[in-house]
């Protein structure tokens, strides 16, 4: 029997979150801090009946390539609750890629299978309260310790922003220690892990929300450190292009189906004695959402064949990064726009996607910052050329 193809996976994934997932949109279990866990439970179980659990994975635990990847993330964000549904959302997703890379086979039983069965969830603890001067866009400003002690590594800090912490049974937590930044593999809930609050934020399409939290003298055997001492952020890298690109495809879905819902009400809507589509103006944005659309898919692809290659990466992903989350933004304003009042009510998942994407300028690097990093990368570029 030949393998499924992307394309078929893809077409699969897109049935089941048409027609299974977007009738959960209106469901009151969807909170301000995600869906709740009974609506995941109950939405994995749907998923795995139909076949499509984890569907970028393969059996054996063979990644899809990211061209491939970027067909199937794209059609399970047709939906906000898609990739919770069929696990390809962020932070699990990009976890799952880091530890197949770099876990070895010890961790990958213990803390990557269930994972990828979608029995558990995962949080990527990095970010630290600004008020503290801790790692933000700058992750060398990192304040978290990790410190060996007789038998184990004893990690204190405060995290922020941490998605999914609430929630979650396996954490990847950054910390520095004397020979530079380390990761650590750790179950949760954890005793010396306390989530102090859960964010209240512009977005709620992430399980658990992004919560505050405090680790206080957390003990960690040396066999969960991932990767080596003082290789944290080269490791941190491995995961930082795909991850950055997979919020790209997952979001291209969602304005997507944002601006199929914008063109049906255009198309259907009267003001001033014809459909609203009619009016320059307003076809005028669909138009530009199609060009938009467009042009950040094949962003994501060009990427896509770039990390394909087998290189980081770094520069194209955020070169796809700033395009996409730029263009989408756009694409969600002018559904929120051509939908009048409408737009911004609860009525349609138009005004969650556009709140989901203005998040998502923010994380996985600012959209100013990528920019910054390019300009250097310029000057470097420029200086190597005109060096004597
Ligand atoms: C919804 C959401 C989910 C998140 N999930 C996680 C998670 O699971 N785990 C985790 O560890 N973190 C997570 N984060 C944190 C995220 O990675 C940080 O918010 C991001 O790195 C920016 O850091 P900061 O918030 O401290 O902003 P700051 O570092 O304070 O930056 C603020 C602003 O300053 C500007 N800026 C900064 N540097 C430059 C520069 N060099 N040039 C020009 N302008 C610049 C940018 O406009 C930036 O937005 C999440 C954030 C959000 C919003």
């Amino acid at each position: 029997m030949t393998a499924e193809s992307a394309s078929e996976i893809a077409a699969r994934v897109e049935s089941f979150v048409r027609q299974v997932v977007v009738p959960y949109e209106g469901d009151p279990r969807c909170g301000a801090h995600g869906p709740s866990e009974e609506l995941v439970r109950e939405l994995r179980t749907k998923a795995r009946k139909a076949g499509v659990m984890t569907p970028h994975i393969t059996g054996g635990g063979r990644h899809l390539s990211q061209r491939e990847t970027a067909k199937v993330l794209k059609a399970s964000g047709l939906s906000p609750l898609g990739p919770v549904a069929v696990n390809t959302m962020a932070p699990d997703e990009g976890n799952m890629f880091l530890l197949g890379k770099i876990a070895s086979s010890e961790q990958k039983a213990r803390f990557l299978a269930p994972l990828i069965a979608g029995d558990a969830r995962s949080a990527f603890f990095m970010t630290e309260p600004a008020e503290e001067g801790g790692a933000g866009s700058d992750p060398s400003m990192m304040q978290t310790t990790a410190m060996y002690d007789r038998d184990a590594w004893v990690i204190n800090g405060r995290k922020t922003f941490i998605t999914g912490a609430l929630g979650a049974q396996i954490g990847i937590i950054m910390a520095k220690s004397p020979d530079g930044a380390c990761m650590f593999l750790v179950d949760l809930p954890n005793q010396a892990i306390r989530i102090e609050r859960v964010l209240n934020t512009i977005d709620n399409a992430m399980v658990g929300g992004h919560a505050v939290v405090t680790i206080d003298h957390l003990r960690v055997p040396p066999d969960q450190m991932l990767g080596a001492a003082g290789e944290g952020f080269r490791n941190a890298q491995v995961r930082l292009s795909p991850a950055r690109l997979s919020h790209c495809m997952r979001w291209h879905g969602s304005a997507t189906r944002a601006n199929e819902i914008a063109t049906h009400y255009a198309c259907r809507r009267r003001a001033f004695g014809k459909p609203l589509i009619d009016h320059e103006g307003v076809g005028f944005m669909l138009a530009e959402n199609l060009i938009d659309l467009k042009q950040a898919e094949l962003m994501i692809d060009w990427c896509a064949d770039v990390l394909d290659t087998g290189v980081l990466g770094t520069v194209e992903s955020s070169m796809a990064k700033v395009a996409v989350s730029e263009a989408l933004m756009r694409v969600a304003d002018r559904c929120v726009q051509v939908m009048g009042g409408t737009g911004v009510s609860g009525d349609s998942i138009v005004a969650q996607v556009f709140r989901e994407i203005r998040a998502f300028r923010i994380y996985d690097g600012a959209t100013e910052v990528h920019k910054w990093s390019l300009a250097k990368q310029i000057k470097r570029g420029y200086a190597k050329a005109h060096s004597p």
